[in-house]
């Protein structure tokens, strides 16, 4: 394929005539397609209703004999705290079952830290003239919400193939102390795909942090999402804070919400026994103790970790046949042409594409006029800011696999003729 930076205007002209040609045959079909959220489609859902009659109306006792009918337990059942303790890579004691999402534990840690700090703090963060997160962008757009909505200043940080820019960040923390936390999807990150390496992990858990309060908001959404036998590992970040004498600096979120039912699922938050028993004593004053029997009905459908990781590669494969058709398409419209590159994740729920700068807005707006929904331009940056205006992310996991081929071909006539516009300005 001709590499469009390289052709001079007749040939671009030739070419966008051919291409307006497609995209006006796309807006007489009057599509409604919709590639915005990393929802779960119904076949996935599907694939843990067994979930809602795997026990009778005399199995809601827990292995130690709690009703889980009734009030109690703040932390959780003990059998689901060993499964998702096995599940995050930590000890029963580090973890809190929570409720349906991990959003909602992460953005109360946050609210908790701005009005009594965290286990380590001196004073409420709230308290402070100003806090600042660290963001490795592009990223997920509701951690970046939760900050915007609580006043604390983003900074971004570039996201790059190990993980994000540590030599930035490194000098950024160790001179800031108003730096309190930073996001980290550290495994098949939304929307990029990519996992942190080791040494990444590694100088995030050695690094100087002039706040001596600093939190690593490590959101392992993703840890047994793969798409491909191929198993990407991601260091332990609790041994590696905790070897490095840093055992308070990682909070660890995960959720079932991609593995059984989203919004439906079991929350959790892992970390030093020091950061558990804090949140703990906050989390007292809020609940009586999550919902058991949705505990209860996890560990009975899944029973242990390799009944999870089963029940994954179920998921992989009504999910790998989207993500091909997305790579499929994306390589006919747009491989060789040096206007685009993109993401071929090996887990996930998302491929992230980047434009020539300056053209993912009228992109996304193109597209939502031929027929197609997409996240937002921007959406993956703090406050809906790219500063080069090309990342656009997409999720396959909703629409069928012949709405993907349609939605990506449209996609791919308008990062081309957006492309061309650019060029021939
Ligand atoms: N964290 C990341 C990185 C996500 O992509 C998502 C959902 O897309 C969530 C958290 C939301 O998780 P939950 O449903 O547990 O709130």
């Amino acid at each position: 394929m001709a590499d469009f930076t390289t052709l001079g205007a007749k040939e671009l002209q030739g070419l966008k005539a051919e291409l307006e040609k497609r995209y006006s045959a796309f807006q007489s079909r009057n599509l409604s397609l919709d590639m915005t959220r990393g929802k779960p489609s119904s076949q996935q859902l599907d694939l843990s209703l067994g979930m809602l009659d795997c026990f009778t109306k005399e199995q809601f006792k827990a292995n130690d004999g709690t009703d889980c009918r009734n009030y109690g337990i703040l932390d959780g059942i003990p059998e689901a705290k060993k499964l998702f303790a096995e599940y995050l890579e930590v000890t029963p004691d580090d973890i809190i079952i929570g409720g349906n999402s991990s959003l909602q534990l992460m953005y109360d840690t946050i609210i908790s830290a701005m009005v009594h700090g965290v286990v380590d703090s001196d004073v409420p963060w709230g308290k402070l003239p100003k806090v600042k997160f660290l963001c490795p962008t592009p990223g997920y757009d509701r951690h970046f919400a939760v900050c915007e909505s609580m006043q604390i200043e983003m900074i971004n940080i570039e996201l790059g193939d190990n993980g994000p820019d540590m030599d930035t960040i490194e000098k950024l923390v160790e001179g800031d102390d108003l730096i309190k936390g930073m996001w980290c999807v550290p495994k098949y990150s939304n929307p990029t795909g990519i996992t942190y390496s080791n040494d990444t992990v590694d100088r995030l858990a050695k690094m100087r942090t002039k706040a001596k309060d600093f939190k690593l908001f490590w959101d392992n959404a993703y840890t047994v999402h793969h798409l491909t036998d191929k198993r990407i590992e991601l260091k332990n970040i609790l041994t590696a804070c905790t070897e490095a004498g840093n055992s308070e600096r990682p909070l660890i979120f995960g959720s079932t919400s991609k593995i059984s039912f989203a919004g439906a699922g079991i929350a959790m938050i892992a970390g030093s026994k020091n950061n558990i028993d804090f949140r703990k004593k906050h989390i007292f004053f809020q609940t009586i103790g999550s919902d058991k029997l949705n505990q209860l009905r996890h560990v009975k459908f899944f029973k242990d970790l390799q009944g999870i990781e089963n029940h994954m590669k179920k998921h992989a494969a009504l999910l790998k046949p989207k993500f091909d058709a997305v790579q499929d398409v994306l390589n006919k419209e747009l491989a060789g042409k040096n206007i685009a590159s993109w993401s071929n994740p090996d887990g996930g729920y998302f491929v992230s594409l980047d434009t020539m700068d300056n053209c993912a807005k009228a992109v996304v707006d193109m597209a939502a006029n031929g027929g197609t929904k997409l996240t937002p331009a921007g959406a993956t940056f703090p406050y809906g800011k790219d500063p080069r205006d090309r990342n656009i992310r997409i999720s396959p996991s909703l629409p069928s696999v012949e709405d993907i081929k349609l939605a990506m071909e449209l996609v791919g006539i308008c990062v081309q003729l957006m492309s061309i516009s650019k060029l021939m300005k």
